[in-house]
């Protein structure tokens, strides 16, 4: 079976691939297609885009958004990472991350860990700086115990050195890819909520554009896969799938087979493209 992976990062976000790498990798795991849909930017692309292949490499993103006041993940894929409103507005909430990293250091250097940029830019692969990194540092620097203590004690939701991120709703985003000649899909769609919740969400998303949703990804059992399925059957949502491959990020994850199981069938790919603008 011919197989593809929908959902990769590269070093222009939090992956350890530059885009290069990510494409040369595709080819040596046989994948027919897979796409860049690196965090909040479309600016690996063009590299990933630039070496002759056999590979189809498909222009991705993956936008965090807001549902209810939870993190949701939109993936877009086809999009044009040359679209000047959707660069524009993602490079707005890049630059909003970067200012909300220095109010997280603020928070932490007022209650006497002592933590700068600099520490944090060391466990920093790719171009993205998140609360992982500054984690990171919190370990290294031995403040905390591990990973987990640093969200526990200071950068978990609505801990002390917490500050809220500003993100696009998921009206915007969807409206974004669509606009840019997308086809949004729901990344990774097992949020901590309710059965009932959940496909109600799904729902509301469908009516704002979304398209499809990852069926197939890393995590996933074949219960998980089946129970996506018939709900995405129930809404009129077609399939995704992908890996989420991070490289070294996520050591256990690979592209085209997530950990071990994974394989995402090349068909779901024809309608996907069917899907493309309007
Ligand atoms: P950010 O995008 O800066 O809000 O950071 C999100 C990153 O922090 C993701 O990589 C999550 O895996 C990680 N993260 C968020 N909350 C927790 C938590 N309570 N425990 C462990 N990791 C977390
Ligand atoms: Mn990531
Ligand atoms: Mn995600
Ligand atoms: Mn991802």
């Amino acid at each position: 079976m011919d197989t593809i992976d929908l959902h990769t990062h590269s070093t222009f976000s939090d992956g350890t691939f530059t885009p290069l790498q990510l494409v040369k990798y595709a080819e040596e795991k046989g994948l027919k297609a897979f796409a860049i849909t690196d965090h909040d930017t479309t600016e690996g692309i063009k590299e990933a885009k630039s070496i002759e292949t056999n590979v189809e490499v498909i222009s991705g993103v993956e936008i965090s958004t807001r549902y209810d006041k939870k993190e949701i993940h939109i993936v877009g894929l086809y999009v044009n990472e040359n679209d000047a409103d959707l660069n524009k507005q993602l490079k707005y909430y890049r630059e909003k991350r970067v200012t909300r990293n220095f109010e997280i250091l603020e928070k932490l250097n007022s209650l006497g860990v002592d933590i700068t940029i600099d520490d944090v830019k060391e466990s920093c692969t790719g171009d993205v700086i998140s609360r992982a990194h500054i984690a990171k540092a919190l370990v290294s620097k031995g403040f905390v115990g591990s990973y987990t203590e640093a969200f526990d004690r200071y950068l978990g939701d609505n801990k002390c050195a917490y500050v809220p991120r500003e993100t696009l709703n998921y009206e915007e985003s969807m409206e974004l890819i669509t606009k840019a000649g997308g086809v949004p899909v729901l990344a990774h769609p097992l949020y901590k909520m309710s059965d009932t919740n959940l496909e109600n969400m799904m729902v509301k998303l469908r009516q704002k554009g979304l398209k499809a949703v990852e069926v197939y990804y890393s995590t996933h059992s074949n219960s998980d896969t089946q129970h996506v399925m018939a709900m995405a059957n129930r809404v009129g949502l077609i399939y995704s799938g992908g890996s989420d491959f991070h490289g070294a990020t996520k050591p256990k994850i690979d592209m085209g087979t997530g950990m071990g199981k994974l394989a995402v069938p090349y068909e779901i790919l024809e309608k996907i493209r069917g899907e493309r603008n309007g």
